[in-house]
């Protein structure tokens, strides 16, 4: 007999490994009505509050009033809406970059360019903490793979060795990695991971995911380290700091157009709506603003007294804290205490994490009050009395 799915989920409940969507009947936003109950909202990417700016909203309005709800087709099949290709002009200035071509979601951009430009015969060397779409990229793509301990220079640098060893005349190696690691919040030393990918002669993706909005002027870490011309392959997503959906994938102008050509997540799939794109221009241009500027300056006032008040939580430059508990358990129990307290923090757990590093994972927003911030560090000071 095949085996019994509810047998697969009692294991997942034994092991405390179990999830649940949880329904919650107010917009997204800091404050959230759960079963009736106000919950204050400490779990979402949306770092500067824009998925619910009044301005977007209306962009967005007025958009879905020209361009309707939806795209028709995919993009190579009933022609490309003006708004995608403005808003990949756009990305592309603003990244310093060449080209750029976005996709539905973050996933598909993660799995759509891997796969598309890495094969059998090539090498993919990856960070441990890489997310699981560039992991699911790396492996469907077929090609070598090799992880290296999470920002070990040394150990990226004996397999960029080994890989320049073993690779075909015209093989490619391409390392892997973000520059705000998702679960963590901390940063690659990019700086040091572009010099060795030229010493190396390889190329390099950098997810740039939860910097877009966040890192120095808002535009990421490659830019702030003056260094974007140097990656080869700039990704990033319009759904966390941009409050929106979608993802952008910027490069040279041949990787783009190859892209086109064999990114089976960009060919098969039908384009995003038009207004989305509208509203995501929208988005990058607020970021660049003052007004994006004081966002920023208030998300990191926010950061700096968190992880002043909490011992547990590590000096941050990002929205995302991360307060390991260790066993799923006792992660699920936390989050159930401060749950009951009114605070939405979920627990992290394997396989997101690795098995004995199960969390909270915190995240700030801009859009918190003071006095959210406030009830946040005066319940988790008191988390081992609740
Ligand atoms: C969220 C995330 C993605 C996926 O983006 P979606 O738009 O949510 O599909 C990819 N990479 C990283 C590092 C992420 O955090």
């Amino acid at each position: 007999m095949p085996r019994d799915p509810e047998d697969e989920l009692q294991t997942l409940r034994n092991d405390h490994l179990h999830r649940q969507l949880r329904p919650i009947d107010s917009p997204q936003g800091t404050e959230l009505i759960i079963a009736e109950q106000p919950f204050i909202n400490f779990s979402s990417n949306d770092y500067l509050g824009l998925s619910s700016h009044p301005g977007l909203i209306a962009v967005y309005k007025d958009a879905l009033d020209h361009w309707g709800v939806g795209s028709g087709a995919s993009r190579l099949v009933c022609g490309t809406l003006r708004p995608h290709l403005e808003l990949e002009e756009h990305l592309a200035r603003l990244k310093n970059s060449a080209a750029a071509l976005t996709f539905s979601t973050g996933y598909a951009t993660a799995v759509g360019t891997i796969t598309a430009l890495a094969g059998k015969g090539d090498i993919l060397i990856l960070d441990k903490l890489c997310h699981a779409s560039l992991i699911d990229g790396a492996r469907l793509s077929g090609a070598t793979l090799r992880i290296y301990p999470h920002n070990d220079l040394d150990r990226l640098d004996s397999h960029l060795q080994w890989a320049g060893k073993k690779i075909s005349r015209d093989g490619r190696i391409i390392v892997i990695t973000e520059s705000v690691f998702s679960m963590d919040g901390d940063h690659c030393p990019l700086n040091e991971i572009v010099s060795l990918k030229e010493k190396h002669g390889a190329l390099l993706l950098l997810d740039e995911a939860h910097a877009f909005g966040i890192i120095g002027k808002g535009i990421g870490l490659a830019d702030d380290l003056g260094l974007a011309e140097q990656i080869d392959l700039q990704m990033g997503t319009l759904s966390k700091a941009l409050g929106m959906s979608g993802a952008y994938l910027c490069a040279s102008r041949a990787i783009v157009d190859l892209l086109i050509n064999r990114s089976r997540s960009f060919i098969y799939s039908t384009a995003p709506p038009a207004a989305t794109a509208v509203a995501a221009l929208a988005a990058i241009d607020l970021l660049i603003s003052t007004e994006g500027q004081q966002l920023r300056e208030k998300l990191h006032h926010h950061i700096g007294r968190v992880s002043r008040a909490i011992d547990q939580i590590p000096e941050s430059q990002s929205p995302i804290l991360p307060l390991i508990v260790g066993s799923s358990e006792n992660a699920l129990d936390l989050s159930a205490r401060l749950y009951q307290k009114g605070l939405l923090i979920p627990a992290i757990r394997y396989p997101t994490v690795p098995r004995d590093q199960a969390r909270l994972r915190i995240t700030l927003s801009a859009a918190h009050s003071s006095n959210q911030v406030d009830r946040l560090i005066e319940i988790l000071k008191n988390r081992n009395h609740l």
